[in-house]
Order: structure tokens, then sequence, then C-alpha cells
């Protein structure tokens, strides 16, 4: 059996020997090599950290692991989030593993529907309120003083420190820090998580530290406009957010490494999270198919040069938004069953 987040980090997360170990199996995901978007780069390094194969299907599980054993610790009966689905998903998940209550506030259409069947179906309460996830996230963060809940959005300093845990795995698993990561940016904990991932490890041992590059969507680009986006827009509906809670954490991560934090359009989503799908055979929903497109963006423009390894993190799952999947393919007809035409088609 391999040990949760808990278990293998404890050492180097806010836990004692008091704190439950919660797991559901999350971290220890693969870090995949490239097997061609890399070569057509001209990189023979290239990695994919797949964190869509954590337990519920995204890398909240494992800030959730933790916010989660810490919420059991000090006697919550309810984990309470604002969400635009992986969020919800993750917190349903792990409520339902200890027995709590699980209340998700998403935004009216804001999600995608796997994520909302998830949801649904780890038993959790659902309040779905017109509006942004901007403002689900104000309106959750309101109840901070009941000790009997627990708010497990990312402005929950346990959600960074678990998150961290990926930084760790992926230089355990290259037998080094990356020269470069790239990275989705919504609420951009997740940035802001890895950097203080990179930067213990520094410390600790040494190791080198990686430039970070955040890819937001241009529709819902605030870190790189420099201002909160009202009504933030994408097809990638993890990132669709116009007021990071992380914002300044995010914006150390990128000065303080050397990198950037740059947007890039549905268009270059789409067409990322469809190579990730056709020439890797890696299922991701869209927003994780951003860092990939930014990627690809600075590939283009030559500003890569020669830093290798590089690491992608592909934040979610692609069953997650099955629409994505789909768009623009049509599932074919029914026929006879015939040798015929199945040699049409093997040609
Ligand atoms: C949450 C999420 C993100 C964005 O992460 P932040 O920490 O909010 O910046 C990106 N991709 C997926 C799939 C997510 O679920």
């Amino acid at each position: 059996m391999t040990a949760g987040i808990i278990e293998r980090y404890a050492a180097y997360l806010p836990v004692t020997s008091a704190t439950p170990r919660v797991t559901l199996g999350e971290g220890s995901t693969p870090l995949v090599r490239s097997s061609r978007i890399g070569p057509a780069l001209g990189l023979d390094q290239l990695y994919f950290k797949y964190e869509g194969l954590n337990p519920s299907g995204s890398f909240k599980d494992r800030g959730m692991a933790l916010a989660t054993a810490r919420a059991v610790e000090a006697g919550a009966r309810t984990l309470l989030c604002a969400s635009t689905g992986n969020t919800s998903a993750s917190a349903s998940a792990y409520a339902a593993r200890c027995g709590l209550r699980a209340v998700v506030v998403v935004p009216a259409g804001g999600v995608a529907a796997g994520k909302l069947a998830q949801a649904l179906a780890y038993g959790a309460i659902i309040l779905i309120v017109k509006g942004s996830f901007d403002r689900a996230l104000k309106l959750v963060r309101q109840v901070a003083d009941d000790p009997a809940v627990a708010l497990v959005n990312s402005v929950n300093p346990y959600r960074i420190e678990g998150q961290k845990t990926a930084a760790f795995e992926i230089v355990e698993q290259l037998g080094r820090a990356p020269a470069e990561l790239y990275v989705p940016v919504g609420n951009a904990g997740n940035i802001t998580a890895y950097w203080r991932g990179f930067c213990e490890l520094a410390r600790r041992s040494g190791a080198s530290l990686p430039a970070l590059h955040g890819a937001q969507a241009e529709g819902a680009a605030p870190l790189v406009a420099g201002r909160p986006v009202t009504r933030p827009r994408t097809v990638a509906s993890a990132i669709r957010i116009g007021n990071p809670a992380s914002w300044s954490t995010a914006i150390a991560a990128r000065d303080e490494s050397g990198g950037t934090i740059d947007a890039v359009s549905d268009a270059e989503i789409m067409a990322a999270h469809r190579r990730l799908a056709r020439e890797e055979g890696l299922l991701v929903e869209p927003a994780s198919a951003a860092g990939v497109a930014l990627l690809l963006k600075r590939a283009a423009s030559s500003a890569i040069g020669n830093a290798e390894p590089i690491v992608c993190v592909l934040t979610g799952h692609g069953l997650k938004d099955p629409q994505a999947l789909t768009r623009g393919s049509r599932v074919p007809r029914a026929i006879e069953p015939t040798l015929k035409a199945l040699r049409r088609v093997l040609g």
C-alpha cells in the first residue's frame, strides 16, 4: 500500500503524532516523460506531472488530506468550500471518508459536469449560487468564526502545505529540481505551494530552484493585467477566477523564481488539450492544459533556450469535463457488424 502525503511527509508538514493520518492514497502521481510533444519542440527532457490521477481526480486532494486531518483534529463536523468544481469534489470525498458533512458552494453554470456529479455522489450538500466563484468565496469566508465548520479553500493554510508535497515528489522523481515548471493559475494557491515546496527543499538539501511559469486564461488573467477581472471568462472553468486569494504569494513566486505569469487564449488551451490526448495519451481537463499551452507559446517565440528538465503540471483529469473532450467531434453512428465494414475502416 502506498502511504498518503501526511504519512510520507509528516516531518515537513504541520502535524503532530496526534494528527489523524487521513488519506485516500493521494500523491505519488506519475511523472510521465513526453514522447512526442517534447521531441517536436526539440526538448529531450519534458515531463508531465499527472495530478489527474489523484483519488478525486485533481491535485486538490493533497491539500485536502491535510486540511481534513487538521479539521478532524480540531473537532470540526463540516467541511465548507466555494469551488469551481475540483475543490468541492475533493472536499466531498474526504468528508465522506471521515464521516463529516461537506457543504460546497458553486457558481451557477460554472462547474464541469463530472465535478458536480462527484459532489453529488459523495453525498455533499450543494449550494448553487448566482454569481461568480469570487462571489462564492467571499460568501464562505464570512463563516470563519464557527469552530464546527472548517473552511477548506486554499485560504486554509493546510491546503497549501499539503500541496507543496507535489514539488517534493518531482524532485524525488527527477533526482533534481526542474529548470522550469509550468502550472495553470486560478486562485493561485498551487503556484504558491510549489514555490514553497521547492524553496524548502533548497534550504534543506541544496536543491536548485526552478523558474515558475504560471498560465492564466486570457479572459481570466488578473495577475497578468495587475487588477481583478469582474467577469472572468474562459473554457477552462477551474481557472475562471477574477480575484485570486493568493495574489501576492503568486507574484512573489514569479519574481523570486525568475519566472513569468502569462495569459493563453482558449484556442491555445484547447489546442494543448487536444495534443496531450492525441500525441501523449494524457487526458486532462481544459484548465490543466493551460501550462502546456504556455510552454508551446514560449517555445514558439524561442523563450525557452536549453533549460531542461522541464515539468508541466497536469492538474486535473480529463473525465471531469466530458463536454470539453467531445467538442468538435461526432460520435459515429451504428452500422451492421460486418467484416466488410471493419475492413473498410482498417483500410
Ligand atoms: C484548482 C485548479 C487549478 C488552479 O489552481 P489554483 O490553486 O486555484 O491556482 C488548476 N487546474 C485545476 C484542474 C484545478 O482544479
